[in-house]
């Protein structure tokens, strides 16, 4: 077989057919995108001289792990390339300043309490092992204008790395939590120290990872969504510095701005305020949030996720 058998007249004249190309219908910009995908996977087979069983056994392994289909988009780099693209869009367009977005991984769960100002984001379930955190900052436009009632919506894992409603033996939303910035745009949550974690054993995307000879791990971080009326929505997270993963993260998160130093300290008025006797951990990590050019702007994207309200 030609290796660029793809590129013949009866296999380009069966590309134009297949993608619509001589239809009055359908929509023209999807059929050219698929024109393009599915040359792209001719061209493969080409290249590879991919076999029948191959093909075969490839969309076996995608139909029954397409469950992961969100960690495949963050392992596979995917999910970094949207970021990437979006800001070498922004830094085209003139637009600094601001937080930098970093993914957003598929582990958000909608409807999580919302208080303002405070939350307390554990369950108490972990107190014999867990370090306590408590998180807390600013929320502030480009010009370093407080932010008041901007919504910070928080996720994490726990001590094992787990997340709850996909881990079920955790109490519904612990470790997730919205809080309002109050009249000086400003939030804090008691929460715990987040530990890293691995994709899901056995699952498909490890399969391919390990097929690649790559490892599957993420340092421990924390979610955000932030979002305030008439600013740009961000998505993004932050590394508990020293995690050994911490540059070695499998979905290629990690930003050396959103590694905020970590300080232990044995006691203090800030603990004293949010109600933790003795030691804890504390981040200070503010948020700063570019305007809005367009409605649209001030949404999340619309990937799928977990309503439970
Ligand atoms: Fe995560």
């Amino acid at each position: 077989m030609t290796v660029n058998f793809a590129s013949t007249p009866e296999v380009q004249n069966l590309l134009a057919k297949l993608s619509g190309q001589d239809q009055s219908g359908g929509d023209a910009r999807m059929k050219a995108i698929v024109r393009r995908i599915v040359g792209d996977l001719f061209a493969t087979i080409d290249e590879f001289n991919v076999s029948d069983d191959e093909f075969w056994a490839a969309l076996n392994y995608a139909s029954a792990g397409a469950q992961e289909f969100g960690l495949w988009a963050a392992g596979l780099g995917v999910e970094r390339y949207l970021d990437m693209r979006a800001d070498a869009a922004d830094a085209a367009a003139g637009i600094t300043g601001g937080t930098p977005r970093t993914i957003e991984g598929p582990l958000y769960v909608a409807g999580a309490p919302e208080t303002t100002g405070f939350a307390r984001m554990d369950d108490g379930s972990e107190d014999d092992k867990a370090e306590i955190l408590i998180l807390h900052g600013q929320v502030r436009d480009v010009n370093g204008t407080p932010l008041a009632g901007a919504k910070v919506e928080i996720w994490q894992a726990n001590t094992l790395g787990n997340y709850s409603y996909f881990d079920k033996s955790q109490s519904d939303y612990n470790l997730r939590r919205t809080v309002l910035t109050d009249a000086e745009g400003r939030y804090a949550v008691r929460s715990i120290v987040p530990v890293g974690y691995a994709c899901p054993p056995g699952g498909s995307t490890e399969g391919i990872l390990d097929a690649i000879g790559r490892h599957g791990n993420r340092p421990a971080h924390i979610h955000f969504f932030v979002s305030a009326d008439d600013h740009r929505h961000l998505t993004t997270q932050i590394n508990i510095d020293g995690d050994p993963y911490l540059h070695d993260d499998f979905a290629y998160a990690t930003r050396d701005e959103l590694i905020p130093p970590v300080n232990h300290v044995e006691n203090s008025n800030l603990g004293t305020k949010y109600g933790v006797e003795g030691p804890f951990a504390e981040i200070e990590f503010d948020f700063d949030l570019n305007p809005a050019k367009a409605a649209s702007d001030e949404e999340a994207s619309s990937r799928a996720r977990v309503l439970t309200a």
